[in-house]
């Protein structure tokens, strides 16, 4: 028997990870395996992209990765990236939410919706009085009954208040998700803070409590990263360096860019038809896609699979990088961004300063920023050609920030459909995708789609991925020595 064909199809980091991963078992595998590593566009890497410009250095799609987890950072390790790695500069690490036109410095002492203490709760200047009493009512309310999910808006409201939702969460997170907290899944996306709810009523005292208890256990893993590096941390190269590493370092994957899979039929082996009429067969398939791509390829081999895998949707959102001679800008608040604008015109979820928040960005006397159009104005704007985004765009700088000179250099990435959407009940639809999926032991699923969208969660997903896959082969290996220890017999 020849080796076992794995294909992996999604050549963003899910399918690059989860390929690197695999090649490193080779060596020890019990059977020998093959992987093919199929990718629609010229280039790997999906949604992480960086352009090298003249004097910046621009991501057009994240700019960092989170340090709460350490599947990155192990990454970074074993491809020797750990000199590369940087957080945000140190006096750039505020950031501000952006009301009407004006500036509030994000709370400190705030992990995103909790007050670390009653000082931070009192000192900040985005809530009003009553808003800061209604949030420290968390402290008195009792906990929700009942395991059913909700929406963070809900979870936020009726622990904090509407102001804390209005005013705090709704910006951070409505710039994260590109989505309104009301459609969003409060146990797919913040598990934590359910948790500490469950157990202590109060989510600011769970916090403090696990805060103390982080100090007395001194600082390990990720929380070691978080103390050197912060929350967010890129590569200095950029975030694309990574993928590249990935791919350089899995030698023994067949890695074919602009091969598209149109059709996937049952296996296995299973037999993937890419576009202009080639066919793959794999014996175990792995399908690193988002859910919107996944399902109507899926739908032929597993018509429930597909269907629900549709049920997961998605949201877009317009990425815009600008680039200026720094005497065109006016002095910026000082800090890495911003988030939540809305209003008139262009709607911007959030914008970053991006070489005040990571070195190396700029050259030293042009300014870089970035900025993510959503929601309602991204829809209305997807179709546009770039020049009226950047028009539209400016437009809006001029009243925000005072910006009105003609950027040196703009680049402008359309991400239609590219957002995962946790609605409210993700948990139970992916109980029901794992369902539909048990009867393909040979179909493997990783992705932005399924619990967690962020470098982080998909690299460690991956990771998870590679493992089933493994133990897949472990089990063929067993198969195939049994069968021939009855053939000897
Ligand atoms: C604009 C933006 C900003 C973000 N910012 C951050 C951030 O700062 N920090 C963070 O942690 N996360 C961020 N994220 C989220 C995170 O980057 C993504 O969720 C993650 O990179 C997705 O990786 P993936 O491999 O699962 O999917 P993708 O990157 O989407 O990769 C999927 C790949 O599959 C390929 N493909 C699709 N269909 C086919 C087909 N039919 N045949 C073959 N190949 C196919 C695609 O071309 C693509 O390369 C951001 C996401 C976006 C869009």
């Amino acid at each position: 028997m020849g080796p076992v064909k794995i294909v992996i199809a999604g050549g963003g980091i899910s399918g690059l990870a989860t390929a690197y991963h695999l090649s490193q078992y080779l060596p020890e595998s019990p059977l020998p395996f093959q992987i093919t590593l199929l990718e629609a566009r010229p280039s790997f890497g999906g949604v992480i992209r960086t352009l090298r410009q003249g004097d910046f250095l621009a991501e057009l799609g994240p700019d960092s990765f989170m340090a709460d987890k350490d599947a990155v950072f192990e990454l970074c390790s074993a491809l020797n990236l750990g000199h590369e790695l940087t957080g945000i500069v140190p006096g750039s690490r505020n950031i501000y939410v952006c009301e009407n036109g004006q500036f509030y410095p994000f709370p400190q002492g705030f992990h995103l919706m909790v007050p670390a203490n009653l000082m931070s709760l009192a000192q900040t200047s985005l809530l009003s009085w009553p808003g800061k009493l209604r949030a420290a009512m968390d402290l008195l309310i009792p906990a929700r009954k009942g395991e059913t999910d909700e929406s963070i808006a809900s979870f936020v409201r009726r622990r904090f208040g509407g102001e804390v939702l209005r005013r705090i969460v709704q910006p951070l997170l409505g710039s994260i998700y590109g989505a309104d907290l009301n459609e969003l899944s409060m146990r797919a996306l913040l598990p934590r803070f359910v948790e500490m709810e469950k157990r202590c009523g109060s989510v600011i005292r769970a916090m403090r409590a696990g805060t103390k208890k982080k100090k007395e256990a001194g600082n390990q893993g990720a929380s070691a990263q978080m103390q050197q590096y912060g929350m967010f941390v890129t590569l200095r190269s950029g975030m694309e360096t990574l993928c590249r590493k990935l791919r350089d370092a899995s030698t023994h994957v067949d890695f074919q860019a602009g091969a598209e899979v149109t059709e996937i039929r049952p296996g296995p082996p299973w037999k993937i038809l890419l576009k202009g009429g080639r066919m793959v067969e794999a014996d175990l398939l792995c399908a690193a896609l988002p859910a919107f791509q996944a399902a109507p390829l899926l739908k032929g081999a597993a018509e429930n699979l597909g269907q629900k895998l549709k049920n997961i949707g998605s949201k877009s959102m317009i990425v815009v990088n600008l680039g200026y001679e720094r005497t065109a800008v006016p002095q910026l608040p000082a800090g890495s961004g911003f988030v939540g604008s809305s209003g008139d015109g262009v709607e911007i979820l959030g914008g970053s300063f991006s070489n005040a928040k990571f070195e190396g960005r700029a050259a030293e006397d042009k300014v870089l920023m970035r900025f993510f159009i959503g929601r309602k104005a991204c829809d209305g704007l997807l179709d546009e050609d770039d020049a009226k985004i950047v028009e539209s765009l400016r437009r809006k700088l001029a009243l925000l920030l005072d910006v009105r000179a003609a950027p040196l250099f703009s680049d402008v990435r359309r991400y239609k459909n590219q957002m995962p959407h946790y609605k409210v009940g993700h948990l139970q639809t992916l109980a029901e995708i794992r369902q539909e999926a048990a009867p393909f032991e040979t179909l493997f699923l990783t992705g932005n789609c399924f619990t967690g969208a962020g470098v982080t969660e998909c690299a460690s997903q991956a990771k998870q991925t590679a493992g089933k896959i493994k133990e897949m082969l472990n089990r063929i290996s067993r198969d195939r020595e049994a069968k021939s220890g009855h053939a000897v017999a």
